[in-house]
């Protein structure tokens, strides 16, 4: 039992390490809300979990969960509805914030010595009137492949090491790019509007030449033509949504990505194996993969290569964005120093 409460604790402490280390690399995201209920959690856990205590017993009300949210975070007062509503939504927010930083969450832990590291756990209510469900963090040991997964791609020296980050305010439109499976008939409905716009472009191409071969129509506007539809044609082609599926990673188009973020990157990750074909199914994601710059220690975040890196993504830090620049590699997340 004292162990599970020292677990406990540690794991609590695990959320608090988290959070500074976010605010050393001044994480654009460290005060939305999901991360403030993570933290309310761990404050509240840390008060509660003491010797003599069950560890059953460090569990808390949306009650209590929404009032040290707002304590702690730069919330002032909760929306009108009502506590466990607002809790739930933010909840589950939370779930997909940690799921998608974990590898982070795990190495700020593992770096502190710990052999665990905090989840989050809930108790449903049976329903009724004055029944809530109980919120609580899981102390959660590091698993095998965890720390084989790890030790897969080491960090070179002088390396820096790139985490992941997740996006939980994604514009209405574009929420169906976040998860976009490409399998069965979805993956049609992907290529499609690509393939028609191409065909489109095509035949307008054609009759253009048609035009200039048959007709009178000047030399300036055929060769117009000509060049607005070439134009429309590398948009096409080269536009993010489609030139994804050839680079796996690139930068997410304006329309996706949310008010206020500079860099999100659009990733087309593998997420199994079809059993039949044994090929590999794909998944589309909205990301934002970040490092601590090991030169002045600020944050570093993924840029288009531009001219000096030419169809490359690169990190480069926020502070020097010209000199501090590292390359990236988004399947093992490392990068080192790129000088030219
Ligand atoms: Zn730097």
């Amino acid at each position: 039992m004292e162990q599970q409460i020292d677990d406990l604790r540690k794991a609590a402490e695990g959320v608090q390490r988290f959070y500074e280390e976010l605010i050393k690399l001044s994480d654009p995201r460290r005060n939305q809300l999901p991360i403030s209920f993570f933290r309310a959690l761990s404050a509240l856990t840390l008060r509660d979990a003491q010797q003599g205590v069950k560890p059953h017993d460090v569990r808390f009300t949306p009650v209590e969960l929404a009032q040290k949210a707002i304590e702690l975070g730069y919330v002032k007062k909760k929306p009108k509805q009502a506590e466990s509503d607002w809790v739930r939504t933010n909840w589950s927010k939370l779930e997909e914030v940690i799921e998608s930083r974990k590898d982070h969450l795990q190495e700020v832990c593992r770096s502190s010595g710990y052999s665990l590291y905090p989840w989050i756990g809930k108790e449903e209510s049976i329903g009724g009137q004055g029944n809530y469900s109980y919120y609580f963090i899981v102390p959660t040991l590091f698993s095998q492949e965890e720390t084989n997964k790890l030790a897969q791609y080491p960090t070179q020296l002088d390396g820096i090491h790139y985490v992941q980050e997740s996006l939980v305010n994604i514009p209405r439109w574009a929420c169906w790019v976040n998860g976009f499976t490409l399998k069965s008939w979805r993956k049609y409905a992907y290529i499609l509007p690509g393939i028609i716009s191409i065909l489109a472009i095509l035949g307008y191409v054609l009759l253009i030449l048609l035009l200039g071969l048959y007709t009178e129509i000047s030399t300036v506007k055929w060769l117009t033509c000509l060049l607005v539809s070439a134009i429309v044609f590398w948009m096409v082609v080269s536009s993010p949504l489609y030139s994804v599926s050839s680079n796996r990673i690139v930068m997410a188009p304006d329309w996706m990505t949310p008010w206020k973020e500079t860099s999100v990157q659009l990733e087309l990750t593998k997420v199994g194996l079809n059993p039949e074909t044994g090929d590999a199914i794909r998944e589309l994601r909205l990301m934002v993969y970040s490092a601590k710059c090991p030169i002045c220690q600020n944050r570093i975040e993924i840029q288009s290569g531009g001219f000096q890196f030419p169809f490359r993504l690169v990190g480069r830090c926020n502070e020097s964005p010209r000199e501090h620049v590292f390359s990236f590699d988004h399947v093992t997340r490392t990068g080192k120093r790129l000088v030219q």
